[in-house]
């Protein structure tokens, strides 16, 4: 059993939102920068550890910036990540930049950053020449194909768009060598959202086992493995969270067994983890709006699946816990829904919850990774704000939320007036 919390009472909740209306997200300095520490203290054994946060998981500066204070460094996909890294101070080598069908100006931003290039085709070393030239340092991101399996999110990996095959990785550090390159990184991503340990020490066995492989075939030697992101987080409160003091433990026994026989060490060992650092320290705070009994009883909440998709988009459990009400019996059986005119606008479906009156505030768990970032604003429905409760109990908004002016910002409304 992991318990699901809540650093603010109803009373503080009240006297928030006099300030800052539902909805809005919350995440938790202290909890953050605690995880940071329990990743550092578990990986700090292996040479050249770093963890890259992954961008996307929550763009906000802020947070960026808390972590590279932690020492973390970023893992961007797209230029304006790129520039959120930047934003908050995050430079050079300890930028990873995982992206995959890239255009060639993203490419020339990472090059001006001096972020590692992590390439996602055997194709694209010749388009990186062209476009922004090879770099000294340069990754490429392997995707095993038959011979791992993967998970629900992010699917098979013979059926996933990623990465080179091993045939064509074992040509392409040498082309790459061949055109300037002087330092080599290999990189996976097999699964997401994965609670399993002994599937993430598998990754990292079969990264390793490739490094050697490499080494042995072209003479190139890594000087890291990146073993991407993808660790779970225990979303019900039944499922039991990754014990990172056994994963770096397992992972270890394979660096001794492989890494270190193959004349590969020290090798460097990076992760880009994004859900595992930042997805249990976030809440979506909501109040209901209005209860509604028809077929099935209803509690609508002011957030809808455009603050929060991923219930609606992979049925994903968020727990939901209702302040001032946490001790009460599970009684009622509801659908909490947004006001989105689409009927999968659904935060929970058949939920056991206490009976739940419209102003009571409502908490959607586990929703600092992969939340407010997954945002959009179809029907016209304007994405809530950010605050960080900061480690000395203050508070600050980190992201204001949307106004219709923001969501007018693409158009020219003095030419909408004069068209005709
Ligand atoms: C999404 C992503 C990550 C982060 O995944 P989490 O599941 O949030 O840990 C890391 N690397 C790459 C390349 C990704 O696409």
């Amino acid at each position: 059993m992991n318990e699901k919390t809540f650093p603010l009472s109803r009373a503080e909740l009240e006297e928030l939102s006099r300030t800052y209306p539902t909805p809005f997200y919350l995440y938790g300095e202290k909890a953050i920068r605690c995880k940071a520490k329990e990743i550092a203290g578990a990986f700090g054994v292996f040479p050249g550890f770093k963890e890259h946060f992954a961008v996307k998981a929550l763009p906000n500066p802020f947070i960026l910036k808390i972590l590279a204070n932690e020492g973390f460094g970023a893992d961007c996909s797209s230029l304006p990540e790129l520039l959120l890294a930047e934003m908050a101070g995050i430079k050079g080598e300890d930028v990873m930049f995982s992206s995959n069908n890239t255009p060639a100006a993203e490419y020339r931003e990472a090059r001006r950053l001096g972020a590692v290039i992590n390439l996602d085709d055997f194709t694209h070393i010749e388009y990186l020449e062209k476009n922004a030239g090879i770099p000294e340092l340069i990754s490429c991101r392997y995707n095993p194909g038959p011979l791992k399996s993967g998970n629900a999110i992010i699917g098979k990996p013979e059926e996933a768009k990623y990465g080179f095959t091993r045939e064509q990785l074992l040509a392409a550090y040498p082309l790459l060598r061949e055109k300037g390159a002087k330092r080599f990184g290999l990189h996976t991503m097999v699964a997401s959202n994965e609670l399993s340990v002994a599937y993430h020490v598998e990754t990292a066995r079969m990264l390793f086992e490739l490094a050697a492989e490499i080494k042995e075939k072209t003479g190139i030697r890594m000087e890291f493995v990146n073993l991407g992101g993808g660790v779970g987080i225990p979303y019900r409160p039944e499922d039991k969270a990754v014990d990172l003091e056994e994963l770096s433990k397992g992972i270890e026994a394979a660096y001794r067994n492989i890494v270190v026989p193959a004349g590969l060490a020290p090798l460097g060992v990076r992760i880009e983890w994004g859900r595992d650092v930042t997805g249990p320290c976030g809440w979506l705070v909501s109040r209901a709006l209005h209860t509604k009994n028809i077929y099935r009883n209803y509690i609508g909440i002011d957030a809808c699946m455009a603050d929060l998709m991923r219930p609606a988009l992979y049925g994903a459990y968020h727990h939901i816990t209702v302040p001032g009400k946490e001790n009460e019996t599970l009684t009622e059986t509801y659908d909490v829904t947004g006001s989105l005119c689409e009927n999968n606008d659904k935060f929970a479906v058949q939920r056991s919850l206490p009976k739940i009156e419209p102003g009571d505030f409502v908490i959607i768990h586990d929703a600092g990774a992969h939340g407010r970032a997954m945002g959009f604003n179809y029907n016209g429905k304007l994405r809530c704000g950010e605050l960080l409760l900061r480690s000395n109990g203050s508070i600050t908004q980190i992201r204001r939320a949307e106004t219709a002016d923001d969501y007018f910002a693409t158009l020219d409304r003095g030419a909408v007036g004069n068209f005709s």
